[in-house]
């Protein structure tokens, strides 16, 4: 499984914004923060490749400016696309607004349905599904990617934003957990010293395959991997 991660907006545009005690709020910096923390998430915990999609960029405007996202899209199973969402209407009434998430007309609604359903536990009221042809999304469906636009939370909503804002690493874990769900992703393996020690130094199999049939071979392995992950 090859997941593409894309922080909506950025390259200039903030997106929704919004200022609480004198902070001042970006969707796009939101945005960046949550694909890093849920990239890492993922890969500490399932058998999955994760690639961002370049954080200086703007999915959206490269798109608007008639470049093609296709090398980005190249041998992905799915692409999320990740938003804040703005009402217009702040006020800190106690009420949480929620998430969404948009899927192309005509796209895979299980995993968007999982995204929604696993942010609910966390507070964040479930609005569901949506279908409309954002251009990133869209963009991924013609070539051949299943693709969802998250809308985790409302960013100019104080209710949503304050429990996003606290919540930030359980947010990118629930988000990793739906997507586990919904692909079925398998947990990540220990990794035995002798992967840890090829993997660090680079090393070819013939190379391990020599270290390990040298007498003391499992003692050295382990206790270069021990070293490597201390
Ligand atoms: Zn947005």
């Amino acid at each position: 499984m090859k997941l593409l991660l894309i922080a909506g907006h950025g390259a200039g545009d903030p997106g929704a914004t919004a200022t609480y005690a004198g902070k001042r709020y970006r969707e796009a910096d939101e945005t960046r923060d949550l694909a890093a923390r849920l990239a890492s998430e993922l890969k500490k915990r399932y058998e999955i490749t994760v690639t961002q999609f370049d954080p200086a960029k703007n999915a959206y405007t490269e798109l608007q400016r008639g470049r093609s996202l296709a090398a980005s899209f190249s041998g992905c199973d799915y692409a999320l696309e990740l938003h804040f969402n703005a009402s217009g209407v702040s006020a800190a009434d106690g009420r949480r607004k929620g998430t969404e998430c948009y899927i192309p007309v005509g796209g895979e609604a299980g995993p968007a349905a999982a995204l929604c359903a696993a942010l609910q536990p966390l507070g964040f009221p479930n609005r569901g599904v949506r279908h409309k042809n954002f251009a990133v999304i869209s963009a991924a469906k013609r070539a051949g990617v299943p693709a969802a636009l998250l809308e985790v939370c409302f960013l100019d909503d104080p209710d949503d934003c304050s429990l996003w804002l606290q919540n930030k690493e359980a947010v990118a874990a629930a988000i990793a957990d739906g997507l586990c769900r919904a692909f079925s992703l398998p947990l990540r393996q220990p990794r035995t010293s002798r992967e840890i020690v090829q993997t660090a130094a680079g090393l070819s199999d013939g190379t391990m395959d020599y270290l390990a049939s040298y007498r003391w071979g499992k003692e050295l392995l382990d206790k270069l991997a021990a070293a490597i992950t201390r």
